[in-house]
């Protein structure tokens, strides 16, 4: 009897050790495991379709299940034989690719590591299917809407499209047990009242206009819980909760209505951190998910944890704030006024050239920059002579101590800036503004 005892305690220990993946194993894993190889920001189709190819050689099931409006092709994955339903689709906005990257991570590693117990109990419990990059024509531009000029987002009730189409096609012929919806937001996002970006932010998303909960979103809080605990081994401080109201032409709001209870993760950034970081982060969280339902450790955490994180806003944060330049707006020869002034960078691919513009002129003490220069010391010209909200961050930088004619003719010219500012780089003269923390 006492044997049977010891043996059935060694299992048990057994069972749970090798249940017991921590994030930070997660996290090791995917270096070492990870498949792309891309920035996401650069996966096109053509190359979707050559990490798919990677993962039916591995013996995923990868199949056709659509076209967009430009008549690409849509897929799917499927991996596990379980009979609980877990589908997750990404880059509905062709501008927001990392979670498709992260997709194709997570599929390779479960097929690579079946041999695991934990990724064995997953397989049997847990039937996944995902869409990667379910809008491949607004992939193809790096632009959020499809080819309609539609945000597919806000096409869940008229279902004009027919990537939207697809996807409450999807959901009602299988009728999944819980959706995961992936987006980015914009890196300026910050959490609560704080200067720190949301590089990742959740949102257990209810599907009604009354704020009723019910069981499927008690559930989803308590894995955004989960989630949030595994990624504050990496980012603490960094995680938000999306502020958003009932939609009723989003697709978070109406999966959900429709009875698949969504949770919404959006993936900012982090300074000087790279995108493959965040690749990371969200196959750490995916993980994290997806093994807490199969081992059941969902159902004892804590939902409060999600209820505390702070909301996400915007407006606090910009790219660049140079502080207390003297600006000297030469085309219209008026007196030169002492301001801070910002400027953010838009969102490209990666190895583009970030275009920047002016957001914001004046006392810009309350507001926080990513990076912040003391510009105390110098002139700050717009190259255009006027400093506009809007136009082009673009800055010529002369020190105060020199004598210059405001009016000469092709003023780079004949008076050469000490410093240049451009596409959200020093083109001359860098270090010689100092930095500020
Ligand atoms: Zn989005």
């Amino acid at each position: 009897m006492k044997f049977a005892l010891l043996i059935a305690a060694v299992l048990f220990l057994l069972t749970t050790t090798s249940l017991a993946q921590t994030a930070k194993d997660f996290a090791a894993e995917w270096d070492k495991q990870h498949i792309s190889s891309l920035p996401p920001s650069n996966v096109r189709h053509k190359d979707l379709q050559k990490y798919l190819e990677q993962l039916k050689k591995l013996g995923l099931k990868v199949e056709e299940v659509g076209r967009s409006y430009a008549n690409r092709e849509i897929y799917q994955i499927e991996w596990g034989t379980g009979a609980t339903k877990v589908f997750m689709w990404s880059q509905m906005h062709g501008d927001e690719p990392t979670a498709t990257s992260a997709l194709l991570d997570m599929f390779a590693y479960l097929q690579n590591n079946r041999g695991k117990t934990w990724v064995k109990e997953l397989e049997k419990t847990l039937t996944i299917r995902a869409v990667p990059m379910l809008n491949p024509d607004g992939a193809e531009l790096f632009q959020r809407r499809n080819l309609q000029s539609i945000d597919i987002n806000r096409d869940a009730a008229a279902l004009e499209t027919s990537e939207g189409r697809l996807l409450k096609k999807l959901r009602d012929d299988w009728s999944p047990a819980i959706g995961f919806n992936l987006h980015n937001q914009n890196s300026l996002t910050t959490v609560g009242k704080t200067d720190k970006q949301a590089t990742i932010s959740f949102l257990a998303v209810l599907g009604n206009a009354e704020n009723k909960s019910n069981e499927g979103h008690e559930r989803n809080k308590r894995i955004c819980a989960v989630m949030t605990l595994a990624l504050e081994n990496f980012i603490k401080g960094h995680i938000g909760r999306y502020d958003d109201a009932y939609n009723p032409r989003a697709f978070g709001d109406m999966i959900s209505a429709w009875g698949t209870p969504v949770i919404l993760i959006e993936t900012g950034a982090l300074h000087n951190k790279d995108e493959q970081f965040l690749v990371k982060l969200n196959f750490v969280a995916y993980l994290s998910a997806l093994k807490s339902l199969v081992d059941k450790s969902e159902r004892s955490a804590n939902p409060k944890i999600y209820d505390a994180l702070p909301f996400n806003n915007s407006g606090n944060l910009f790219n660049f704030i140079f502080r207390n330049a003297k600006v000297v707006n030469f085309a219209e020869k008026s007196e030169p006024f002492t301001a801070d002034v910002a400027i953010n960078a838009e969102r490209r691919r990666a190895n583009e050239s970030v275009p920047t513009y002016i957001r914001e002129i004046g006392d810009l003490s309350v507001f926080s920059g990513l990076e912040e220069f003391d510009a105390k010391d110098f002139y700050l010209v717009q190259k255009n002579g006027l400093l506009r909200i809007g136009a082009s961050g673009e800055f010529l930088f002369y020190k105060k101590t020199r004598k210059i004619d405001w009016a000469a003719k092709d003023l780079e010219k004949s008076f050469p800036p000490d410093a240049i500012f451009s596409n959200g780089k020093w083109t001359k003269g860098e270090k010689l503004l100092p930095k500020k923390f």
